[in-house]
């Protein structure tokens, strides 16, 4: 993939808890171009935030692979970098965390927030350089510099997170996870967030990595479209072709639970019975198969492997070729 910045290869992850082992992902693989944004979706519990921590060894994976591709145009593993290594390009991937209430330090100014990865990765730089870095981020991001010595108690909801995009972008990050970044925000505080964040990509380049239970947000920033489900892909297309073309079960149900503001339009929704399974004991074959509407003899008994079908677009179902989804125009058009 021409301008690819980073391919994560097979990536998984087994939290091993007293006599328990529980997968959190299993062999995801995707790859991501410079300056786009990949959206992951699906239900609470399906891997998608250790996959985010995973990609920023915030956790270590158990395999796989995440391939860098840095400025100077070198490939990287970060998963076989030793900590000091590691370290030393960390300040090209920060991550935005979902709440703005608790992950940012009461006992903090905001200056002293915004400035700490600077603080951290360039200890011999000058005071003056700091500050400058600082309010230059500071403005970038809609935070009046004269907010600098307040404490984060002094602020609402989306002005934090915007305090929270801010420490991300002090180091002048290549790519950016985002953690379910706006979820914790009222409607009308989302839509400024993550059009701030699309102005950012555009005047920064940057790649996003946006994690998600939230479709309408994804459709709206993503490039491509990854759905989760039991720390596996289920589905992985272009946005508008996943949206418009929906080829799993799985992503079909949960696109017919977005609400869309026209009373014209008539959505048959497709609830989904019973719960996600249980990771330290999930079902044989395919793991959706308890749940799925369209679940035939082999679906029980073999995994689906995880398929091209043709336009960039991957799906994991031993029947996608034969099912008729009811597929719902989604696209808008
Ligand atoms: Fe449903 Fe079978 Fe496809 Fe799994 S493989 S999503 S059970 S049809």
């Amino acid at each position: 993939m021409a301008d690819r910045i980073l391919s994560v290869q097979g990536l998984t992850k087994t939290f091993n808890i007293k006599k328990l082992s529980i997968r959190a992902l299993t062999d995801v693989s995707f790859d991501i171009r410079k300056g786009e944004t990949i959206g992951i979706v699906g239900e609470s519990g399906c891997g998608k935030t250790t996959l985010g921590r995973c990609i920023v060894r915030a956790v270590d994976a158990s395999s796989g692979r995440v391939l860098y591709t840095g400025t100077d145009g070198k490939e990287i593993d970060f998963l076989t970098l030793k900590p000091r290594e590691m370290k030393g390009v960390r300040k090209d991937i920060q991550m935005i965390f979902q709440d703005p209430y608790s992950s940012l330090d009461p006992r903090m100014t905001v200056f002293d927030i915004i400035s700490e990865p600077l603080r951290a990765n360039f200890p011999r730089m000058p005071r003056v350089e700091i500050e400058r870095r600082v309010k230059d981020v500071a403005a970038k991001t809609g935070l009046n510099t004269s907010y600098l010595k307040r404490y984060p108690h002094a602020f609402s909801g989306g002005q934090r997170q915007r305090i929270g995009i801010a420490r991300a972008l002090v180091l002048n990050p290549n790519i950016i996870v985002c953690d379910e970044a706006v979820s914790a925000l009222d409607v009308s505080i989302q839509a400024q967030v993550i059009n701030l964040l699309k102005s950012l990509q555009r005047e920064m380049n940057l790649t996003y990595i946006f994690i998600s239970h939230d479709l309408s947000v994804v459709e709206y920033i993503s490039d491509q479209v990854g759905v989760m489900y039991l720390g596996k892909l289920a589905e992985y297309a272009d946005t508008l072709e996943l949206y418009s073309r929906p080829l799993h079960p799985y992503t079909e149900a949960l696109l017919s639970a977005v609400p869309i503001a026209d009373p014209d339009t008539v959505i048959r929704r497709l609830p989904l019975g019973g719960e996600i399974p249980n990771p330290a004991n999930p079902p044989a074959g395919c793991y959706f198969h308890p749940r799925c509407g369209y679940c035939a003899g082999v679906c029980k008994e073999e995994s689906p492997s995880f398929t091209d079908a043709g336009n960039g677009h991957y799906v994991a179902c031993h029947r996608f070729g034969e099912l008729k989804l009811r597929g719902i125009d989604y696209s808008g058009d």
